[in-house]
């Protein structure tokens, strides 16, 4: 290793569950002139895009493209449908959670948060009781972070919706798909969800700057009613302007270039392809973390997340030195800890434009990393993540599961 060299040879591995590392593809995609967002050519570009996203949300409905992070687009959800002191139900799945929460008390609504121990998602049950006890309809809009980045929680949205509908409670439901979108199953109209937030940089394989609100017809006659403050983040003037292809003001225009590619690889992959292929990463991870002798920090397999996994170390090991070891050796990003287990564990991004060879790289890494950092640990990892994907593969070849 030449550490006090000016270059490292070959690509940084970006194994953070997002941004996630950008084709080539896509970023020749984006290499091109700017071109005016008021001109003929525009539309074009625009109108593949808008009618592309929907695609990949599963909607019929419009889908707002906004030149911001996935945070601005937690705010649009908030601000395009909600009115002050209204009372909205979250559950503290974990740090994404509790930061969308601090975003709806600062925009004046009140959150009342479900909590957890940060190890498990949304639990449909809970849900449900709260929304029964709710006679008055005060709650006006379950918030759910469909996979917690921060600690691999998937959370069941098709559950969470039939939790409402049993309750018969009339509050909307919005679900943040910031790290899931893209990468895990997702059906914005059939599960009915009424607004759904995306993000540019996960799993959608785009740099970081563009973000998403999917609607329904319901979170839209909400939002002709909602009384907080919005301009920039509002759906009308978006909704009106993109009918033509064009947007109220200058949009991300080499992002949407590249956006177009990212949908048409998605398609050419086949979604259905995509959900599978990351489900075998994280499985491969899965086993590599349990052969290591480690815990998955998700104790419940029914939450296990398709595209990030936290790795638990034991009472006494630190993870941050882990990480440092890792980039310091092998040029390798994973992402740090949050919460009660604040530096008890990593998290291993499987998401994006990743393949079997680049999750193996990611194990390795791991699995050098933890001898050199000198925390006690069983090899074998890598081989049992291998083993996995082997037969994982024989399966598909004989039409047989794994
Ligand atoms: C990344 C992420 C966010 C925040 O998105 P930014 O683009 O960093 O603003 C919110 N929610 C989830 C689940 C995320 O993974």
């Amino acid at each position: 290793m030449s550490k006090n060299a000016s270059r490292t040879a070959g690509r940084h591995f970006l194994q953070i569950p997002g941004p996630t590392p950008v084709p080539d593809r896509i970023l020749r995609a984006m290499d091109t002139p700017v071109i005016d967002h008021r001109g003929p050519g525009f539309a074009t570009v625009a109108k593949q895009s808008l009618e592309g996203i929907k695609t990949i949300f599963k909607t019929t409905n419009p889908v707002i493209i906004y030149t911001a992070t996935g945070t601005g687009a937690w705010e649009a959800a908030l601000v395009n449908t909600l009115s002050a002191g209204d009372k909205v139900l979250m559950v503290e799945t974990g740090q994404f959670a509790t930061l969308w929460k601090k975003l709806a008390e600062k925009l004046g609504l009140k959150p009342e948060l479900i909590p957890t121990d940060w190890r498990i998602g949304a639990d449909p049950a809970l849900v449900e009781a709260r929304l029964r006890e709710d006679k008055g309809h005060e709650i006006k809009a379950v918030c759910i972070v469909h996979n917690e980045t921060s600690t691999g929680a998937l959370s069941p949205i098709a559950e969470i919706r039939k939790a409402i509908d049993a309750a018969k409670h009339p509050a909307l439901l919005i679900v943040d798909t910031i790290s899931s979108l893209a990468s895990a199953d997702y059906r914005h109209d059939e599960w009915g969800v009424d607004v759904t937030v995306g993000g540019s940089q996960k799993g959608l394989m785009l740099p970081p700057g563009m973000s998403f609100n999917a609607v329904s017809d319901k979170a839209l006659k909400a939002a002709a009613t909602s009384k907080l403050p919005k301009s920039f983040w509002s759906w009308e003037d978006m909704i009106a302007a993109n009918k033509t292809g064009y947007f109220p003001y200058t949009p991300a225009t080499n992002m949407l270039h590249g956006l177009n590619v990212a949908i048409d690889m998605l398609h050419e992959e086949g979604l259905d392809n995509v959900f599978a292929r990351h489900d075998r990463h994280a499985e491969a991870t899965r086993r590599a973390v349990r052969a290591w002798g480690f815990e998955v920090l998700v104790k419940d397999a029914k939450y296990f997340s398709p595209t990030i996994t936290a790795v638990l170390l034991p009472e006494g090991q630190n993870a941050d030195k882990l990480r440092a070891v890792a980039l310091d050796n092998f040029d390798i990003s994973y992402g740090l800890s949050f919460g009660p287990f604040f530096g008890r564990f990593f998290r291993i991004g499987h998401l994006g434009d990743t393949n079997d060879l680049t999750i193996i790289a990611a194990l390795a890494g791991a699995e050098m990393g933890l001898e050199l950092a000198g925390i006690p640990f069983k090899k074998g990892g890598v081989q049992a993540a291998m083993d996995y994907l082997v037969s994982a593969h024989q399966g598909a070849a004989t039409g047989k599961a794994a």
